[in-house]
C-alpha cells in the first residue's frame, strides 16, 4: 500500500467499467505489478463485476420474456367485437409502441403488487416473531 493506492483503486474501477483513458492504463498496470493490495482489489472487483453482469443479463432476459408474453396475451384479445370500447382499444393496441407501453404497465403493476405482498409478508413475520418472543 502507498499513497497512490486510493487513486489507483478509482482507476481500477474505471478500467473495469471500460472508461479509463488509455494514457492512464500503463501507469495503473505498473502499479498493479508492484502492489498486491491493488491487485487483490482489482481481482475482487472484476469478480463482482462479472457477477453483476450475469445478474443483469438474467434480469433483462426475464423482463424481455415477460414483456413478450404480455404482448402475445394482448394480441390474443379478441378485438372483433362490435362495441365502441373494443374498437377504441383496437385502435390503441394497433401501434407497436402502444403494445409495449401496455406490456410495461402490466409488468409494473404486477411488480408493485409483488413488492407490496412481500413487504406484508415480512411485516407478518415480524409480528409472529414479536408475539413468540412475548410468550417465550
Ligand atoms: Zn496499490
Amino acid at each position: 500500500m502507498d499513497a497512490n493506492c486510493d487513486k489507483m483503486k478509482d482507476q481500477i474501477a474505471d478500467l473495469i467499467s471500460g472508461i479509463l483513458p488509455e494514457t492512464q492504463i500503463h501507469t495503473l498496470q505498473q502499479h498493479l505489478g508492484k502492489c498486491s493490495a491493488c491487485r487483490d482489489y482489482a481481482n475482487q472487483l472484476q469478480k463482482e463485476d462479472k457477477l453483476l453482469a450475469g445478474l443483469f443479463a438474467h434480469f433483462d432476459a426475464g423482463m424481455t420474456g415477460r414483456q413478450e408474453e404480455v404482448i402475445k396475451a394482448i394480441d390474443r384479445i379478441d378485438v372483433s367485437g362490435k362495441t365502441n370500447v373494443v374498437s377504441l382499444s383496437r385502435t390503441i393496441m394497433r401501434g407497436f409502441f402502444a403494445k409495449h407501453a401496455a406490456a410495461v404497465a402490466v409488468i409494473i403493476i404486477v411488480a408493485v403488487y409483488f413488492i407490496i405482498t412481500l413487504s406484508w409478508i415480512s411485516e407478518i413475520n415480524e409480528c409472529i416473531r414479536l408475539s413468540l418472543s412475548m410468550i417465550g
